[in-house]
């Protein structure tokens, strides 16, 4: 059993108290001017994180020990003074992780975003974050992003394994959408054999949502990433471990799909972009 199965099935991570020294720090993310992440590391553990190689932590131990900000709102709160911009809340972690249930960090930082006028950009596997609806609405401007790449619970579940289903994501899109927050769908990464799995049945939930905009992000392979995906597919769902392996780094793969669900999307309604 590895790591990250063990914690899963412990009921979660430890989670760490600490103190930092800086609440924003500079982002060079496209529409961001600032990044605030209330806690390091992520239990949601999805296999394809890119974070770990930012955060300099062995992939394999992502997620298994989570730490919180615990002074992160009071940083904040002087930082606002001077720094300005759009943020984007969660860069390097989910703000809306399971530990965020009992810290509330990220709704205390929002509620000192909301004395400030400040304008945030959210990007989230989690339905916790319609929560955090009443504040939304009180910001200066506010943006959602909820992260999937299947509509199938089980096919996600092999690289997310400890994220909310898409289920629950897609009921939380709806939610966002009609409370009439600034709503979009980060659909990535593309995955062969999870993504191609029912793609039909993945434009149709997007396109019940009601949601206006999905950017699309191709999976892109960092150093072992490959071989790490591949051990755990082979573990968790060996049928289709030699579908993945032909198409995973096969750019007519991704350049066929994506071309698809542009199309099946934009008939749908839904403006979409690419990701980056
Ligand atoms: S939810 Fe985002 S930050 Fe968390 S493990 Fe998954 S990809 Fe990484």
């Amino acid at each position: 059993m590895s790591d990250l199965d063990s914690f899963l099935e412990d009921g979660g991570p430890r989670v760490i108290r600490k103190e930092c020294s800086t609440a924003l720090s500079p982002s060079r993310l496209p529409g961001l001017d600032l990044a605030l992440n209330p806690y390091v590391q992520c239990s949601h553990a999805c296999v394809y994180c890119y974070a770990p190689y930012i955060m300099r932590v062995p992939p394999l131990l992502w997620g298994t020990n989570v730490q919180a900000k615990v002074n992160i709102t009071r940083l904040l709160s002087r930082e606002l003074l001077r720094k300005k911009g759009v943020i984007g809340l969660g860069t390097v972690t989910d703000p809306y992780q399971p530990a965020e249930e009992e810290m509330n960090l990220t709704r205390k930082c929002l509620e000192e975003m909301v004395h400030a006028s400040a304008s945030v950009s959210i990007l989230t596997k989690s339905d916790l974050v319609t929560r955090d609806i009443d504040l939304l609405l009180r910001m200066a401007s506010a943006e959602v992003g909820i992260s999937l790449n299947t509509s199938v619970d089980e096919r996600a579940a092999i690289f997310e394994p400890g994220s909310p289903p898409p289920s629950r994501r897609l009921r939380a899109v709806r939610a966002l959408v009609d409370s009439g927050i600034g709503t979009y769908v980060f659909l990535g990464p593309v995955i062969p054999t999870i993504t191609d799995h029912d793609l039909d049945g993945l434009v149709n939930s997007l396109i019940e949502t009601r949601v206006r905009s999905v950017m699309i992000d191709r999976l892109n392979l960092r150093p072992g990433m490959k071989e790490r995906m591949a051990s755990i597919m082979a573990e968790r769902s060996p049928s289709t471990l030699d579908e993945f392996l032909s198409s995973v780094d096969d750019d007519r793969f991704y350049d066929d799909l994506i071309a698809f669900l542009k199309r099946s999307l934009t008939d749908g309604g839904i403006v979409v972009v690419d990701a980056f």
